[in-house]
């Protein structure tokens, strides 16, 4: 049996140049597809699809602004008489709007129901729903070498657990994964991962919200020796004692999401830090050896027309030397989403366009233009130093900046003109 896995394409990120980095829905779904199935894997953000490859079974992963082109690639597939499963992220989001466009659709965590469809498909009695049953406490190791190629960053996405007691208004992991924080065991993967010459991603955002329960997971990444780059809040700097953790664990980086300190007034207090003292906790973290990249969305309600000025001052009074900016999205299911639909503010349900680089919704306190206009130029403001290239997608900011790995790694790994190769197959004649 031949079994198609597609990544589809992500549409259009304007400013990013790409920075193709592995996924870990299809790696997992790899390998938890027995031997003997013959595996062929398209990763559509590198190449088209060709639909017209024999097959016998197509799986599509799917993040939101995947869905439309995940849904024509399924019809081209059903054409050809090809069945076709969808699931991931998006399609255990809005299942009602993906049943009838698939052959069978993944709600929830495949860890148990794919294999239990794959049997099912080789029965001849495909059903059309498969849900998660039992939540797993384990995951296998994922087949990192579907992405043993040159156009990927030497950089692995890792999820240590799954779930989140928070329920923050924009993010869609409890309902995709549960509201309980579950660590997930690992203890048969972290000798493999050593033996691999990769920097680690932890996609994990809420490590820091579980600081007792990651201890352990900080001692196994020290004796593991690879450097990693995670996500987290600042408040994470009060801690003295887990800094140390982190920088003993080879942190190498970490993505802080800033704009909450610059909304706040110098008096307010976020998540027990004053935000007058900013720059002390930032300094705190540098202080260990762990790079701030910083993240700054923008669009929220209490935006005025001078947010992105403030943001880019805010950044190099801070001497931030690498950010991220992004609009406001209101992903499906989630709390925001349900605010602005019932506000009648969402414009758009063209999921193509949930990028975090488009305006879908109503701001409050400008227009979608100028939103969208203002997060375009704080990032050529912030990275006036850098080339910037005016593309028919938007300026593109050429920069080894942003990218989740040191530039000698990159010089090591890739070479020093990686990334002009790179950019010269996207934007070529930009
Ligand atoms: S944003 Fe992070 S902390 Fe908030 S609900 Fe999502 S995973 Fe949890």
């Amino acid at each position: 049996m031949k079994l198609k896995i597609i990544f589809p394409d992500l549409g259009h990120f304007p400013l990013v140049y790409r920075r193709t980095l592995p996924v870990l829905a299809p790696a997992v779904l790899a390998a938890l597809t027995p031997p003997d199935i013959e595996i062929s894997f398209t990763d559509e953000r590198l190449g088209p699809v060709t639909v017209e490859e024999d097959c016998d079974l197509v799986a599509i992963s799917v993040m939101t602004p995947q869905a439309g082109r995940a849904y024509e690639l399924s019809r081209l597939y059903r054409k050809r008489g090809i069945p076709v499963v969808l699931g991931g992220v998006h399609i255990s989001l809005l299942p009602q709007e993906a049943e009838g466009r698939a052959d069978a659709i993944v709600i929830g965590e495949a860890e148990e129901s794919w294999p239990r469809l794959l049997e099912d498909f080789q029965r001849g009695s495909l059903q059309k729903v498969y849900r998660c049953l039992t939540p797993p406490a384990e995951i296998p190791f994922p087949r990192w070498d579907l992405f043993d190629r040159d156009p990927y960053l030497p950089v692995l996405p890792v999820q240590v657990a799954r779930g989140c007691p928070v329920n923050c208004d924009l993010c869609s992991v409890p309902q995709t994964f549960g509201r309980e924080f579950r660590p997930l065991n690992l203890d048969q993967f972290w000798p493999r991962l050593a033996q691999l010459n990769r920097y680690l991603f932890l996609v994990n955002d809420n490590l820091h919200l579980a600081k007792r329960r990651s201890g352990p997971l900080l001692e196994t990444l020290s004796g593991i020796g690879r450097e990693w780059v995670g996500l987290a809040s600042l408040s994470m700097a009060r801690d003295a004692s887990y800094l140390k953790l982190l920088q003993k664990s080879h942190c190498w980086a970490m993505y802080l999401e800033l704009s909450p300190w610059v909304s706040a007034g110098l008096n307010e207090v976020i998540d027990g830090v004053e935000v007058r003292r900013a720059g002390e906790y930032l300094q705190r973290v540098r202080d260990q050896g762990i790079k701030v990249i910083a993240s700054f969305v923008f669009g929220f309600d209490h935006d005025q027309k001078d947010i992105f000025e403030r943001t880019v001052a805010f950044a190099l009074e801070h001497r931030i030397e690498e950010a991220e900016f992004h609009i406001l999205t209101p992903y499906p299911n989630s709390r925001l989403y349900q605010r602005i639909e019932s506000e009648g503010r969402l414009l758009s349900r063209d999921f193509s366009e949930y990028t975090a680089g488009s305006v879908v919704f109503q701001p409050r306190n400008m227009t979608p233009e100028a939103l969208y206009q203002g997060y375009l130029q704080a990032w050529r403001d912030f990275y006036r130093g850098s080339e910037i290239r005016e593309t028919a997608e938007g300026p593109v900011v050429l920069t080894y900046n942003c990218f989740p790995i040191s530039l000698d790694e990159i010089r090591r790994v890739k070479g020093i003109d990686w990334l002009d190769t790179v950019i010269a197959a996207r934007y070529s004649g930009g």
